[in-house]
């Protein structure tokens, strides 16, 4: 039977706005019923173009924003209704590394006291000496010398800042990371490093990922498993191989085919996406994908599609699959 570690089920994350009508409230659904599990030691990529919900979705599991409703059942405990005080303890589970490895390091504080800081917070410090060296050890196992310790954010490039972040979340020893566009602010020679150093810690800290990225490529390399979400929403979820080798959403394909390939020799169709994405507060109705679709039919712009399994580990909405079957 799968270990799963995280479960999440129908997450809605609402956000209240005045309405067009005096007095009345509007929603913007960043995040609209989304549910799915994550195994443990998996790495599951979240995909979609900005605005899509996928960074909001990762800041609800780990409660930096307070779900509107569903279920977050986290190494067997629910905290869908746990408050600050409750998450507190939790916090040791579940990390966050962010995009700006800069604007999420305290610039006053030196690079010792940073790591330090959630170790003190959780009280695993141990004497003076002990906290010492779990920091050393931690700035060493992300590839920074002991020198580093002493020094300031600014005297590091996003690279090694990046490094510092993961160093910092790793302190609690937490199960699952949720790292949220780790690497787009790098140059792309040391995304390569930055990526290569997280699966490398995965195996040597048995931790679970949630990776969510824009890039298809960046996630392709990291991920075992891919959910690609617009509008609030997952529109296909599969396994690395089968998602990247079959997709089978439009909007998947799109993304796909804008991925450049190494190869300039071959032949790939582009599939260009009209407009931008429709706002959150007033989507589209029936599937919310309909209106830059290149495969658009009439029930696509009345109903919102059901999920199809493909197989064991892929499954998509799609009228184009429903009607199918
Ligand atoms: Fe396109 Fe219709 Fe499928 Fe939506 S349901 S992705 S509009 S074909």
């Amino acid at each position: 039977m799968a270990d799963i570690l995280l479960n999440v089920e129908d997450m809605k994350i609402y956000y209240p706005v005045a309405g067009k009508k005096f007095g009345t409230t509007d929603y913007v659904k960043a995040v609209d019923g989304v549910s799915f599990q994550v195994e443990r030691g998996e790495v599951f990529g979240i995909v979609g173009e900005s605005g899509c919900g996928k960074s909001t979705l990762g800041r609800g599991i780990c409660k930096l924003e307070q779900p509107t409703a569903g279920k977050v059942v986290l190494d067997g405990e629910d905290i869908s209704t746990y408050n600050n005080n409750q998450m507190r303890p939790v916090r040791k589970k579940v990390q966050m590394v962010f995009q700006d490895p800069y604007a999420s390091l305290n610039p006053r504080m030196s690079i010792f006291d940073i790591i330090a800081e959630p170790l003190i917070i959780h009280g695993l410090t141990g004497s003076k000496a002990q906290l010492e060296e779990k920091v050393l050890d931690l700035l060493r196992k992300v590839g920074l010398d002991d020198y580093h310790a002493n020094r300031y954010p600014h005297e590091f490039s996003g690279g090694q800042r990046q490094r510092i972040g993961i160093a910092r979340a790793l302190a609690v020893q937490p199960r699952l990371i949720i790292a949220d566009e780790p690497v787009s602010a790098l140059d792309v020679s040391i995304q390569a490093q930055v990526l290569n150093l997280m699966n490398q810690l995965k195996k040597e800290f048995n931790l679970t990922y949630i990776f969510v990225a824009h890039d298809l490529s960046v996630v392709e390399h990291i991920s075992d498993r891919v959910g690609v979400m617009y509008l609030g929403n997952f529109v296909e979820v599969g396994s690395k191989e089968s998602l990247y080798k079959n997709p089978t959403h439009p909007y998947t394909q799109a993304l796909l085919s804008a991925v450049p390939v190494p190869d300039p020799t071959a032949k790939k169709d582009r599939v260009i996406l009209e407009g931008n994405i429709p706002s959150p507060l007033n989507p589209p109705t029936g599937c919310k994908f309909h209106t830059r679709c290149p495969k658009c039919m009439e029930i696509c712009k009345k109903e919102v599609p059901v999920k199809t399994q493909l197989t064991d580990d892929h499954y998509v909405y799609c009228h184009l699959m429903s009607q199918k079957g």
